[in-house]
C-alpha cells in the first residue's frame, strides 16, 4: 500500500463523514487564519464538544485579530471562563498584539515565525501551517498519535516517544489538500480510532492496520510525571464575604482572583489536603481559616452569594464550593 493510496482512503472517508464544526466552514483566507488561531488555542487542552459554544461566542464578539489585540483583559477572560488554562487566552491576546504591530494583523506563514509567538508551540504551529495555510504539515495531537500507534502497533517505550512518533508520521504521507488532510487524521482518531472500542469496521485503514491484525488495541502512553506541590490557603471571611487576591505570584492562574496562598513544604497531615491538578502539577492544598491583620495587597472582598457576577477561575469556584459544603 503506497502512502498516496492511504492518503486518498483517509480523505475519501473524511469527505463522507466529517463533523460540521464552526471553524471548518468556507471562509476568506483572513478569517480562516483567525479562526484557526482561536480554535487551536481553545483546543490545546479542551475537547471539541466543549470548545464549540465558546468558539462561537468568542468570534461573534471578537471577530478579528485587531479587536482581539485591543480588548480589555477582564472582558477577554469572561469569554474563557470555564475553559481553564487561562494562560492560553492571555497568550492569544499577546499574539494578536504582535500580529497587529509586526505583521499587519495577519499570521506569519512560516513555522519558525509562528513558533516565536506567545502560546504557539510546535504542535500549534504545525496545526496552523496545515489548517490555516494548507501547507503539508501533520500536527501530532493525541488523536493522530493514537492512529500511528495502532497502525504500526507501537507498544515499547522506545517506540512511543514523541521523537519516534514524529519519525513514523511519514507513513501517513501528505496531500495537496493539506488542511483537510490534517483535520481528516484528527477526525479519524477522534471518531473511529477511539481510545476505547475503536470502530475498526468503519475505518478506512482496516486493511493496513497491524493492531487490527493482532486484535491488540491497547494504547501505551509515554509517562510524564506530575510534580507534587503543597500550598497553604488562607480563608478570610466576614459573613458572606471572602477575601480574594489578584494572583501576581504564581505562574498558574496569573492575574486571576484566587484565595491568598503560599507554597509550603510537604505537611505531616497531608491526608487533610484538597487535591487539584493544574497543568503538570498535583496541587495539595491545606486550608486555614484566619483573622485579617492589616491590609493585604491586591485584595478584594467577594460576596459568596453572588459568585456568578465575578470572573473567577474554576479553581477558585471549587474552593468556594468546598467551603460551602463545610
Ligand atoms: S483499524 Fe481500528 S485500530 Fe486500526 S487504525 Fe482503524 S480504527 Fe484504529
Amino acid at each position: 500500500m503506497t502512502k498516496s493510496i492511504l492518503t486518498k482512503k483517509i480523505l475519501y472517508w473524511y469527505d463522507k463523514n466529517k463533523r460540521s464544526l464552526p471553524w471548518r466552514k468556507k471562509f476568506s483566507q483572513v478569517k480562516r487564519e483567525y479562526y484557526t488561531l482561536v480554535s487551536e488555542f481553545m483546543l490545546q487542552q479542551t475537547q471539541v464538544a466543549t470548545v464549540i459554544p465558546y468558539f462561537n461566542n468568542f468570534i461573534k464578539d471578537i471577530p478579528d485579530i485587531r479587536s482581539l489585540s485591543k480588548i480589555k483583559e477582564h472582558k477577554l477572560i469572561k469569554y474563557w471562563e470555564g475553559l481553564g488554562y487561562y494562560s492560553r487566552v492571555r497568550n492569544l491576546k499577546k499574539t494578536a498584539q504582535i500580529l497587529e504591530k509586526n505583521f499587519k494583523g495577519r499570521l506569519p506563514s512560516t513555522i519558525e515565525e509562528l513558533k516565536l509567538l506567545p502560546g504557539i508551540g510546535n504542535y500549534t504551529a504545525n496545526a496552523i501551517m496545515a489548517i490555516g495555510f494548507n501547507k503539508p504539515f501533520i500536527p501530532l495531537d493525541g488523536n493522530i498519535e493514537r492512529v500511528i500507534k495502532r497502525l504500526l502497533n507501537l507498544k515499547l517505550s522506545k517506540e512511543i516517544t514523541k521523537e519516534n512518533l514524529i519519525k513514523n508520521k511519514k507513513i501517513l504521507g501528505t496531500s495537496i489538500r493539506a488542511s483537510d488532510y490534517a483535520q481528516a487524521l484528527m477526525e479519524l482518531g477522534a471518531m473511529i480510532c477511539r481510545p476505547k472500542n475503536p470502530l475498526c469496521h468503519q475505518c478506512p485503514l482496516i486493511k493496513n492496520c497491524k493492531s487490527f491484525k493482532k486484535k491488540d488495541f491497547e494504547i501505551i502512553k509515554e509517562r510524564k510525571k506530575k510534580i507534587d506541590r503543597f500550598y497553604l490557603l488562607e480563608v478570610y471571611r466576614k459573613n458572606d464575604q471572602f477575601l480574594l487576591i489578584k494572583n501576581t505570584k504564581f505562574n498558574f492562574l496569573k492575574n486571576l482572583k484566587i484565595f491568598p496562598m503560599k507554597q509550603i513544604s510537604k505537611p505531616d497531615n497531608l491526608e487533610k489536603a484538597l487535591n487539584f491538578k493544574i497543568s503538570n502539577m498535583n496541587m495539595n492544598i491545606m486550608i486555614r481559616f484566619s483573622k485579617i491583620k492589616g491590609a493585604i495587597p491586591n485584595s478584594s472582598w467577594i460576596d459568596s452569594s453572588k459568585l456568578d457576577s465575578y470572573t473567577l477561575p474554576t479553581f477558585t469556584k471549587k474552593i468556594f464550593s468546598y467551603l460551602g459544603k463545610k
